[in-house]
């Protein structure tokens, strides 16, 4: 018997998609959102589930960094649409012995993130659990009608583009999961792991712009995310291992650390930051700052180079032909 592990997450995503239609104009599963049609404004919706031991460790996270990461990585959806988010619904389950200041502090980390994007929060669900604390956030958000930028938008000549720098909160994460010492640039990994910012207003300026094509959150890493714009737009792409943007911190982590920079930007996931392509004709309208990694070709594949030439990417690093 096959197991959910040998069907893969998005093996099981295909299976749930394929026996529900959604309705005439909606676009439902294989998004960063749900965007449901109305006029003047379209409503984007998007659900992201927390599991303890699975996407957090009790031991490490403060309670304030959880609440604010639940919110944040579901409003990060929102911003990877171009969209606005007006508001939030907070579900959770909590074992009956957890202490009650470990929930108002979590309440605190929430309310912090819901502050700096201006969105109220509008319901939710309590309940216990046997053990692990579970937390799922569901965010809407607003778009002018029929402007979302889609995963499913890029053009054959597009660049590929991403916000901010790579691979930062994968090293954040690394370090915590190898006790390395935590000197002031690793704690700045670290933040960007559990206090991810959502960007929303850049989302928002790169839709005003209408440059770009397609866009969508980096949740799980270019490497694999890249590859969503690639097979619901039905394009290849090519990705420069050296023009990945990362920051002086995680250069000088990795370096101490002995740890591949450009395979943690790469492939590490977490980043939420923007990743978007754009007509090449019109990125100097693009006033959000971003760097460009890459271009969209027609070869239906992902290929790396590094400075200009062809590389092999692997777990182990990256090597040239
Ligand atoms: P993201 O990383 O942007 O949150 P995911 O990779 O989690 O996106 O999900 C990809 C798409 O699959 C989304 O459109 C999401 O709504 C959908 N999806 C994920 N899990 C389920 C599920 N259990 N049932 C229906 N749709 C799902
Ligand atoms: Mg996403």
């Amino acid at each position: 018997m096959k197991t959910i592990k040998e069907m893969g997450e998005f093996g099981l995503i295909d299976r749930i998609k394929a026996r529900f239609e959604p309705p005439e104009g909606t676009l439902g599963i294989g998004d960063d959102c749900a965007v449901l049609p109305s006029v003047p404004d379209d409503t984007l919706v998007t659900t992201d589930m927390l599991v303890e031991d699975i996407h957090f460790l009790r031991s490490d996270i403060t309670p304030e960094d959880l609440g604010w990461k639940s919110a944040a990585v579901n409003l990060s959806d929102i911003a990877a649409m171009g969209g606005e988010p007006t508001g939030t619904f907070l579900s959770i389950a909590l074992p009956v012995d957890l202490e009650v200041e470990w929930a108002e502090r979590f309440i605190d980390g929430y309310a912090a993130i819901s502050r700096l994007c201006n969105v109220p929060l509008l319901g939710g669900d309590t309940t216990a659990s046997e053990r692990a604390i579970t937390v799922s956030v569901t965010a809407l958000g607003a778009c002018p009608h029929r402007t979302a930028l889609l995963r499913s938008s890029a053009e054959v000549g597009d660049l590929i583009c991403v916000t901010g720098t790579l691979g930062d909160s994968g090293a954040g994460l690394k370090a915590i999961l190898s006790s390395v010492s935590r000197t002031e640039d690793v704690k700045k990994l670290i933040e960007r792991h559990y206090r991810p910012t959502p960007r929303i207003a850049e989302g928002i300026a790169l839709r005003l712009s209408g440059a770009v094509h397609a866009m969508m959150d980096i949740s799980d890493g270019i490497a694999s995310d890249i590859r969503h714009i690639m097979s619901s737009s039905g394009v290849g792409a090519d990705i420069d291992l050296s023009l990945l943007p990362m920051s002086r911190e995680l250069l000088t982590v990795c370096e101490a650390e002995g740890w591949d920079a450009a395979e943690i930007a790469a492939a590490a996931g977490e980043d939420y930051e923007l990743l978007f392509t754009v007509d090449p004709d019109r990125q100097s309208e693009i006033k959000v700052p971003h760097t460009v990694i890459g271009r969209v070709n027609a070869s239906g594949k992902l290929a790396w180079l590094k400075g200009g030439l062809p590389a092999m990417f692997s777990k182990k690093g990256f090597t040239h032909f």
